[in-house]
């Protein structure tokens, strides 16, 4: 774990009970479906700010959970019987933000079922058998990476991936996200995290994305899942990351991007809701909370940042919210109070703690000996050192014909 840099800085401020209670919306006397709802979490989320003493994060449960779930998952989870490449890499990578490696052994063994998951026409379905699909591709590479042995990265067909990348490409720079499948900016932002990292990427592969996702950018200044959709933090992030990864943000009007976004963080609870008057979730935390990290690293490059040693939302209101509403005591994070947690949500609530954490300066709330997780790739959400060790690996081989 890295050296704290936290002594020549000031103490993180985390807020009182009294300010919290401050920030409770203001209703105007006029109740709606929305209001009433947001009321009522607003009301679980103070019980617990009020209960609540030193923010901590109970790393040795979650771990226990996760090492369960890796190999023995309840029945709630049949309906994910088609996320099953998923499941390997939330798991995985939220053992890897939290310091914790598996053995050879359990490795090679999800090895070798993310193996049987890869289609012979390129790219990965959800499970053994299934159609391949470029959400669960993106999750079996992101899980392979992990892994990170020569065994996980010769399990990848890139040859037959870069085809199945380039049989998705619309002519309007979109991608459908299976054949025949949905179209979506998560299908541009998969193929490209997985063609950068196994360094199967050739811009003809992607010509007219960066159109076609300035499209989706909305009047509110987010970004939607299609030219025409409403603002949304996974639309946003996954927009935005594809054009880092284009290296063309100029394509997004940013000024507005950063007008919405800095709205979406909610004033009382602390987290991030992800569209305009909905309620918080924890998911979101990395969903908008990584955005910030890219825009942070935009504004750096163009020389416009104010404050270059912190992301540009509050990183601690975001940490207190994640620590104190959405652990469950028996481990795993979840969306909200009331709420059971599941595998989703415990990887993008741990990522999302990885960013409000590791801002250039970190910041970190409560015992930062037991709080202080490992830094996350804003691009790829892997650990810095997969995403690094990844592309050290794959840009020594020769781009597939
Ligand atoms: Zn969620």
């Amino acid at each position: 774990m890295r050296k704290s840099m936290l002594s020549e800085l000031e103490e993180p401020h985390i807020r009182s009970y009294a300010e919290i209670f401050e920030q409770k919306q203001d209703d105007e006397e006029h109740q709606t479906k929305t209001s009433i709802e947001q009321e009522h979490i607003e009301n679980q989320v103070l019980k617990l700010y009020k209960l609540s003493h030193t923010p901590t994060l109970i790393t040795e449960k979650h771990i226990k959970k996760l090492k369960i779930f890796i190999t023995n998952l309840d029945g709630t989870y049949e309906s994910l019987d088609c996320s099953r490449s998923w499941l390997c890499y939330w798991i995985l990578h939220c053992l890897q933000i939290l310091g914790h490696r598996l053995n050879d052994e359990e490795y090679s063994r999800i090895i070798g079922f993310l193996a049987k998951c890869q289609s012979p026409e390129g790219g990965f379905g959800g499970g053994p058998g299934q159609y391949p699909h470029l959400a669960s591709t993106y999750a079996a590479v992101n899980a392979l990476c992990i892994i990170g042995t020569h065994e996980a990265y010769q399990a990848i067909d890139r040859k037959a991936l870069k085809r199945f990348l380039i049989s998705l490409h619309g002519e309007d720079g979109s991608f459908s996200l299976h054949a025949d499948g949905e179209v979506d900016i998560r299908g541009i932002y998969c193929a490209l995290a997985v063609a950068k990292l196994t360094n199967v990427y050739t811009p003809e592969m992607f010509k007219g994305s960066e159109d076609w996702i300035a499209k989706c950018q909305t009047w509110e200044g987010g970004i939607g899942g299609c030219p025409g959709m409403e603002a949304h933090g996974g639309y946003t992030y996954c927009g935005l990351a594809a054009l880092v990864l284009l290296g063309k943000t100029d394509f997004c009007h940013l000024k507005s991007l950063l007008r919405w976004i800095v709205n979406k963080q909610m004033r009382m609870e602390g987290g991030f809701q992800g569209r305009s008057n909905k309620v918080i979730d924890g998911c979101y935390s990395f969903w908008q909370g990584g955005v910030f990290a890219l825009i942070h690293a935009i504004l750096t490059k163009q020389k416009k940042v104010f404050n270059s040693n912190y992301w540009l939302f509050n990183q601690e209101a975001l940490q207190e919210y994640l620590l104190i509403c959405c652990q469950h005591p028996d481990g795993g994070l979840l969306d909200k109070p009331g709420r059971y947690p599941d595998m989703y949500h415990t990887c993008y609530a741990l990522s999302g703690l990885s960013i409000a954490q590791n801002s250039p300066q970190p910041l970190i709330i409560g015992p930062e000996t037991t709080n202080l997780v490992e830094v996350t790739h804003p691009v790829y959400n892997l650990v810095l050192t997969c995403a690094d060790n990844a592309l050290n690996y794959f840009n020594r081989q020769p781009i597939p014909a």
